[in-house]
């Protein structure tokens, strides 16, 4: 198995460090410890008690100040496969296992994650922690889907198995509640078989976003649809974009002798930041249109891997440098079905207009919702990168009216800089969660950098 990059050298015991999230935005000074036994994190929560705030962190893949505290808890050290039951799927592992060893161990053998990010460097933990969603929300839900259960210890130390009919109130809390509900030791999650460890993909190009959602409801159908959207152009009313779909291939569509193995994959490293003035409306826009021209010119079916189709942008390490070292910030967002056309119309214009776009502004189908704070709802979620300048927040400030109006939310993963008034707008069951940590954790010593902003 070759290495698994972690967004900062392994942890040592102690010290103060810069820490930063996948945006470099905002870089704090932190006291990091790490554990590897419950023992020694009931130690740590012990000795940490009314000094200072404390958070789990996996690999640091969320983008703003999530995983960001006064004391941050890496459960990196934490990484040991438990068991496997060949019957049923289920994987039982420790919270600090990356996705991309469940990959590497469990595709030559026929199974797969159910739901998968766009990154496969981040923890089970961090999966759990995040509710993350993939590219078959619209048809297969979230990752607390596929989580039988999990053993986590609250604030006092105590160690409480939940599940959705152990502890279910817990449970749903902590699917989606950002590691504010207490640290995630273990979890046994249902893997999916697979003949091939390749997808048949199929690319279509829409020429706006009302031929691109209609693209997407005639894919419901599908496992996994995305599409990728230039956010500045204005040419057939905006929204110019290239949906992906897929499929797991059968053996006969994969061919070759080993249909569960794919060719290693050559990663390109960013060595360093780039200078922020090289990103600007020009490039941007030109980085657009030259991708919308290659993409389309190549063929509308292929059999791909899965590492290209997952995870493209884990081909290039550190790739978040690219936007300089002030750091960017993701702006992603949810809007319902029924008011997505208009409102998706209505944002994109704002960006466009603003000239501040972004190399990638990314649109999927959600599903309904689960958990109490989990991000997705039934509708139409669209991810933008956006480096940050002085300009930028205002901007956002904008954006966070109209998604509100819009009857959306924010996603708490990528966020750094969002108000308390926008969270509780958009989470409706912002309320019953403060009580219930009230209730779990009466000395607050789990927080973050985020949930003191947001008073969560
Ligand atoms: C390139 C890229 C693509 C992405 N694509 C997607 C996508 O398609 N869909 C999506 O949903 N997300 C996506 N993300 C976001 C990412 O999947 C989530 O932010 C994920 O939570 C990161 O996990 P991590 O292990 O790095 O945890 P961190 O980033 O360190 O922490 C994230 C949150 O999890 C909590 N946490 C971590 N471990 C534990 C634990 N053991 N117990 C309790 N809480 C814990 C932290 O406190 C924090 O609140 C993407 C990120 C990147 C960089």
């Amino acid at each position: 198995m070759d290495t698994v990059p972690v967004t900062r050298t392994r942890p040592t015991q102690g010290g103060l460090k810069k820490l930063a999230n996948w945006g470099n935005y905002p870089v704090i000074e932190a006291l990091e410890e790490s554990f590897a036994s419950a023992t020694e994190l009931k130690g740590m929560l012990a000795g940490a008690h009314g000094t200072t705030r404390v958070i789990a962190r996996g690999n640091g893949r969320c983008y703003g100040d999530s995983s960001l505290a006064g004391m941050v808890v890496s459960t990196l050290r934490h990484g040991r496969f438990l068991s496997f039951t060949e019957s049923s799927g289920e994987l039982a592992c420790q919270s600090g296992v990356m996705l991309k060893e469940i990959l590497d161990t469990f595709v030559p053998r026929g199974w797969f994650l159910s739901v998968t990010p766009g990154t496969k460097f981040i923890t089970v933990g961090g999966a759990i922690a995040s509710d993350v969603h993939g590219k078959n929300h619209h048809a297969d839900g979230s990752f607390s889907r596929y989580v039988a259960s999990m053993q986590l210890m609250l604030a006092s130390g105590e160690v409480v198995l939940c599940s959705r009919e152990t502890n279910c109130e817990l449970f749903e809390a902590t699917c989606g509640g950002m590691g504010l509900t207490g640290v995630i030791l273990s979890a046994t999650i249902r893997l999916r078989r697979i003949a091939t460890a390749f997808i048949r993909q199929e690319t279509a190009k829409a020429r706006n976003l009302a031929e691109i959602m209609e693209l997407f409801e005639k894919s419901a159908t599908w496992s996994y649809s995305v599409a990728w959207i230039d956010c500045l152009s204005q040419s057939g009313q905006g929204g110019r974009s290239i949906l992906f779909r897929g499929e797991h291939a059968s053996p006969h569509e994969a061919g070759g002798a080993s249909p569960l193995r794919i060719p290693p994959r050559h990663t390109i490293n960013l060595p360093f930041f780039l200078p922020a003035a090289m990103l600007n409306g020009f490039t941007v826009r030109a980085f657009n249109a030259a991708y919308y021209a290659c993409a389309t010119k190549g063929a509308a079916t292929a059999i791909v891997d899965y590492d290209a189709f997952f995870y493209p942008l884990d081909g290039i390490l550190h790739w978040n440098r690219i936007y300089g070292r002030n750091g960017f910030v993701q702006y992603q967002f949810v809007l319902p079905k029924a008011s997505a056309a208009k409102g998706l119309a209505e944002i994109l214009r704002k960006i466009s207009s603003g000239g501040q776009g972004s190399f990638l502004a990314v649109l999927k189908l959600l599903g309904k919702g689960e958990n109490l704070i989990s991000f997705p709802m039934e509708g139409y979620t669209m991810a933008l990168d956006f480096p940050v300048t002085k300009k930028l927040f205002p901007l956002l400030e904008e954006l966070d009216k109209m998604v509100i109006e819009y009857g959306g939310r924010l996603y708490l993963a990528k966020d750094s800089r969002m108000g308390a008034a926008t969270f509780n707008a958009g989470y409706p069951n912002a309320p019953e969660f403060r009580r219930l940590r009230g209730r779990l954790d009466p000395a607050g010593i789990f927080g973050s950098l985020q949930s003191a902003r947001l008073g969560i």
